[in-house]
């Protein structure tokens, strides 16, 4: 129905075009033969529409994600965690990586420890290579880190610092990154709409060839992280400056990108329903030490705890880098994302809000996950600033 109207209403369009020789092709745009398009649905910025407030910890480390087997405690025990800013979107091929490892064990029944985003992704890929999977956790969702992420497509964020991203290195990140994102395009269009994409504006006080000053790249203490998103650039349209007069944001200079993003709480329950459906198990258990896992039935142990590793393992490569997200009443209309260049504000419509994220001064290192309110109500100012 739908298609058969538009198809009606492109050939009304194309009956008006002025006649023209078969040697020349008609200027479509120039001729109104397109609507222009649709004015940018202003965002309600203000403080009384944030409804909830989370903090979580990237669990960073400088060498990268910790991919590793080793036999202890009796059990062949695969390390899978440490993905800084971009757990959710290196999530499938990581665990495509873990999954070599844990098949070198050569069991059947396996146990993930941990339900954030590696863990659940590790079970359903473990899953759909035959594996029976239960999983053991002290959380799972929505309570654990992974839900108080903000959705990008951020498969560079916070992952390695440059002094380890040998090519070597680079090479690895990049197959998981492009095994992630071609699971992500069979996610897309589902009733649940866990997986979109979006177009975003890229906001800057001062032209884009201009560097910033060190400090609005990020926080103190920030270490120098490797450029590698240019490595997957054809896997998304290529940004558009734009021109005074052709946004409405309150800033000299803008771009428009397109990219894809999470609905964290409907792809987590998207995730989580798999797994179940596919006869998965989850179990609550809190571990203190790793010597615990050589209780567990299962005699192939992935252990996805996250940040939690630090502690359970002493293991301290991992670094805490703290992110607070607020969310405002969702607005549907509004279909677009922001990112206020070197102020290091972001905002993500999701279904279930509008997601605010700013980053602290001095969130590298930081394990505070005190909500601190004064800090999201200046982002939502600063948001509405940009608006005319
Ligand atoms: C503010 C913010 C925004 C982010 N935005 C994005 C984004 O847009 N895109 C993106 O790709 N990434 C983003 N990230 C990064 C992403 O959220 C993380 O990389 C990811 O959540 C890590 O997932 P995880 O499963 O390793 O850890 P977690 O989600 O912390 O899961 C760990 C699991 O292990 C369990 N566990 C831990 N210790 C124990 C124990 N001792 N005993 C039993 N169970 C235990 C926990 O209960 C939990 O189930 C963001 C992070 C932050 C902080």
């Amino acid at each position: 129905m739908q298609r058969r109207l538009f198809l009606g209403a492109g050939t009304a369009a194309l009956a008006n075009l002025p006649k023209c020789s078969h040697a020349q092709t008609p200027d479509l745009t120039a001729l109104g033969a397109f609507a222009p398009p649709r004015p940018l649905a202003p965002l309600r910025a203000s403080v009384d529409r944030i409804m909830d407030i989370n903090v979580c910890l990237r669990p960073f480390r400088a060498q990268g994600p910790r991919i590793e087997s080793e036999q202890r405690y009796g059990k062949h025990l695969v390390h899978h965690y440490g993905h800084g800013g971009s757990g959710w979107s290196l999530s499938w091929g990581s665990a495509r990586l873990a999954l070599t490892l844990i098949q070198a064990g050569g069991h059947k029944q396996i146990a993930v420890i941990g339900c954030g985003a590696i863990g659940l992704t590790t079970a359903r890929v473990a899953q759909l290579n035959g594996l029976k999977v239960r999983i053991y956790c002290k959380q799972q969702p929505p309570e654990v880190a992974s839900a108080a992420a903000t959705g990008m497509w951020s498969p560079d964020s916070r992952i390695c610092t440059t002094e380890y991203a040998t090519s070597a290195w680079t090479r690895r990140w990049e197959w998981m990154a492009r095994s992630s994102f071609k699971t992500y395009q069979s996610l897309l269009g589902l009733a649940e709409q866990a997986v979109e994409w979006r177009d975003g504006y890229l906001l800057s006080d001062i032209p884009f060839d201009q560097d910033l000053a060190a400090s609005a790249h990020g926080g103190h203490d920030e270490p120098d992280y490797p450029d590698l998103i240019a490595q997957l650039d054809d896997l998304r349209p290529k940004s558009v400056l734009l021109r005074p007069g052709e946004h409405p944001f309150r800033v000299d200079h803008a771009k428009r990108f397109t990219q894809m993003s999470f609905n964290i709480s409907s792809y987590q329950r998207l995730l989580m329903d798999d797994f179940l459906r596919a006869g998965g198990e989850i179990v609550h258990e809190v571990f203190e030490h790793p010597r615990q896992f050589g209780s567990l039935r299962e005699r192939t142990i992935v252990n996805c705890t996250g940040y939690g590793a630090r502690a359970l393992l002493g293991d301290n490569s991992i670094i805490p880098v703290r992110g607070q997200t607020a969310r405002l009443l969702p607005q549907i209309e509004v279909d677009y994302a922001l990112i206020y260049r070197g102020h290091n504000l972001f905002m993500l419509p999701r279904r279930d809000g509008v997601l605010v994220q700013a980053q602290g001064e001095r969130d590298f290192g930081n394990g505070d996950t005190r909500i601190d309110r004064a800090h999201s109500v200046a982002a939502v100012e600063r948001l509405a600033a940009l608006f005319k």
